[in-house]
């Protein structure tokens, strides 16, 4: 399947444009639309992934696993149609980098709001009135190639919904459809059952059987259930009023984020939205004890306005259009385990069972994460359920989906406690103000979605090698940096090329005397990946496959590109492909020597030895080897991979 990205008004969205088509003959029409292959299963009754929650997890999940014609989907939903308003809103620059790998950053670009500052307000030196104690930039330079966003939660589920309508599956979710039931028959091909009620057809029930299930079903999970898991932590949980208005006052920050701590009315979050006029304001209500439920306290808009008057005043705030407002519950709590390798559902040694976002942790959303958690945990566990299912690695693979995310949810928690502490203080004098200002700007990177560090696994190798691409840590997401493309001279990000396809990527940074001849290492490393009988690549490429099909090298030059030769280049950055075998172009890349620092200096590349990065197909970083350690690398792979 070919990505879509289209262009956007940003100024540095030529930089997106990535697509390759026509690979396989001339197609008219929008590319971004798959053909319908005869690998399209008929997904009905029985699938290979069966996915419960239309929110953010489970739309990530399902517009990975559409990557892949040859995989049976069905993704069930209780409400009847597509969210249109509300919920999160917060897109950390991290999701953008993976809105880009699906193809839709330049979408979501073009109609967010960009956070580029946040104001922090307090009670001023008469211990009243509001002023402005700090502005603070939003995000450190270089921390992304990608902004800070607010658009609504409704939007992204409408891209992801696009991708998948345009997929060779042509996915639309099955609405009207709740989960009552899991449980595991004798059938060994599809082991699971699930049974739901048709909420648009009365006494109805519709049963799936399934491979896999994924429970993307929200904090009041019905899979959690069956799987014997529970949220745990905290009892008491937090009720937030949040409300999206349109409204006319005189705070001078309203289109900035502002963090407003009033000295006897409360504190009040402020996030512009996009549009340019739309406002949302969080505002922290009190504590919920035992069942209560946010229901119970007959929260209103009046309530939220008239309080949000309060904390803003002297200021004034002439609301016109409450356009959504929710009062909800959050408690900081987390599940030890994010499958069924223990619990109901029988023990698994290679779980079958996942849960992933609001249904195996929930935070309040101060830090902006509940959206974009859930979005990273399924893009962990898809491109490895699709590696599972379609016979690529093996299913020991599974369980480290729970393993790596587990630990980060647990992070993250640990985090939000912190957060909210702070931002629920009474701001008793400047020193407390400043410490949740501090605390605010040291943990930018981690709100930004980029702290994000995966422990030591089988697809997480050591740092032994880390001094070759110091900036590149393992077990990071492979952080972007700009460079020029040798075929075509083209400025662009190379964290762009690292799609959303399921493939494992080798970025072969070169030494500073290589430029592509025969005896340096790049292009021995090439005749070692496609002669050598031990190459990852000629091992665990199914015969009649493209050579990058599943795993796709590419190189890095120091050189300017008008220094290279890409008639001398080796061949396999060079690949012939598709039915025509036509060449591939776009594998190698060059150091923006006009734009110092370059890539190599930015991300700390050994400029003498060169480096070669390992990266997964969920864009982090798996290794790091010298260039000439072509054991290590096939050692590597064979930990996981099936032999074709
Ligand atoms: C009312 C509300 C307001 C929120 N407001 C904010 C906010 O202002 N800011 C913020 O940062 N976060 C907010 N959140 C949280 C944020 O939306 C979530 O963190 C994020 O959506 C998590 O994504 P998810 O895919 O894990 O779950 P969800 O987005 O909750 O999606 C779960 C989906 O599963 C469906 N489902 C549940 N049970 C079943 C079943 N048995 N059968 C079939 N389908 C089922 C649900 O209908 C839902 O569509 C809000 C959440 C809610 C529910």
């Amino acid at each position: 399947m070919v990505l879509l990205e289209s262009l956007s008004t940003d100024s540095d969205q030529w930089k997106q444009s990535i697509m390759q088509y026509h690979l396989n003959g001339y197609r008219s029409g929008n590319p971004s639309v798959a053909t319908v292959t005869s690998d399209a299963k008929d997904t009905t009754q029985a699938v290979d992934v069966l996915i419960v929650g239309c929110g953010p997890a489970g739309l990530t999940l399902a517009a990975q696993l559409c990557h892949f014609p040859d995989l049976s989907i069905r993704i069930a939903e209780r409400k009847h149609g597509p969210l249109d308003v509300g919920q999160a809103d917060g897109i950390a620059c991290r999701s953008v980098e993976m809105f880009q790998a699906f193809g839709f950053a330049g979408q979501v670009i073009k109609e967010a709001y960009q956070v580029n500052e946040v104001a922090f307000w307090r009670p001023g030196p008469d211990g009243q009135t509001l002023h402005r104690s700090e502005l603070i930039e939003d995000v450190e330079d270089d921390l992304s190639e990608m902004p800070h966003l607010i658009l609504n939660q409704a939007r992204v589920h409408d891209f992801y919904l696009e991708q998948m309508a345009n997929s060779a599956q042509r996915l639309t979710p099955d609405y009207n459809r709740e989960l009552i039931a899991l449980s595991r028959s004798e059938n060994t091909r599809y082991p699971l059952t699930a049974t739901f009620n048709c909420l648009n057809d009365d006494n109805k029930t519709e049963t799936i059987a399934a491979r896999y299930v994924v429970g993307c079903d929200g904090a009041r999970s019905t899979v959690r259930g069956f799987l014997g898991q529970e949220l745990k932590g905290e009892s008491a949980r937090q009720l937030w009023g949040v409300m999206d208005i349109l409204a006319v006052t005189d705070f001078p920050d309203i289109r900035k984020k502002a963090a407003i701590q009033s000295a006897q009315q409360g504190s009040l979050l402020i996030i512009p939205r996009e549009g340019g006029y739309m406002v949302r304001m969080y505002i922290e209500l009190e504590e919920l004890p035992g069942n209560e439920r946010a229901a119970d306290k007959n929260v209103t808009p009046e309530t939220l306005s008239d309080k949000a008057r309060a904390i803003l005043s002297p200021y004034t705030l002439d609301i016109k259009q409450v356009v959504w407002w929710s009062a909800y519950e959050i408690g900081q709590r987390v599940c030890d385990q994010f499958d069924n390798r223990s619990g109901n559902l029988e023990d698994h040694l290679t779980p079958d069972a996942f849960i992933a976002g609001d249904a195996c942790h929930t935070h309040s959303p101060k830090a902006g994460q509940g959206m974009n958690f859930g979005m990273a945990d399924s893009f962990n566990l898809g491109w490895k359920l699709a590696a599972v299912i379609r016979g690529r690695v093996k299913p020991e693979l599974l369980p480290t989906y729970s393993q790596e995310r587990q630990s980060k949810a647990r992070e993250l928690i640990e985090f939000d406690k912190d957060m909210a502490r702070l931002f629920s203080d009474k701001p008793k004098d400047a020193q407390t103000a400043a410490q949740f200002q501090r605390y605010f700007k040291k943990h930018g990177r981690y709100t930004a979605g980029v702290e994000t560090r995966y422990d030591r696994s089988i697809i997480t190798g050591s740092t032994e090698n880390q001094q070759l691409a110091s900036g590149l840590p393992v077990g990071m997401r492979f952080h972007s940096a700009d460079v020029i493309r040798l075929s075509d001279a083209k400025p662009m990000q190379l964290g762009q090329t690292l799609l959303a396809d399921g493939r494992w990527r080798l970025i072969a940074f070169a030494d500073n005397t290589d430029t592509g001849q025969a005896t340096k290492p790049i292009a021995s490393l090439c005749n070692y990946l496609s002669e050598d009988p031990n190459s990852p690549l000629l091992r665990f490429t199914p015969p009649g496959s493209d050579i990058d099909s599943i795993i796709d090298v590419r190189a890095v030059f120091q050189a300017a590109h008008r220094q290279l030769s890409i008639e001398n280049m080796p061949a396999l950055l060079l690949p012939e492909k598709g039915i025509h075998r036509l060449i591939d172009y776009e594998k190698i890349v060059c150091a923006d020597t006009a734009s110092p620092p370059d890539i190599f200096t930015r991300r700390g590349i050994d400029r003498i030895n060169g480096a070669l990065v390992v990266v997964r197909p969920d864009q982090y970083i798996a290794a790091i080897f010298p260039l000439n350690d072509y054991n290590g690398l096939a050692e590597f792979f064979s930990r996981f991979m099936i032999e074709v």
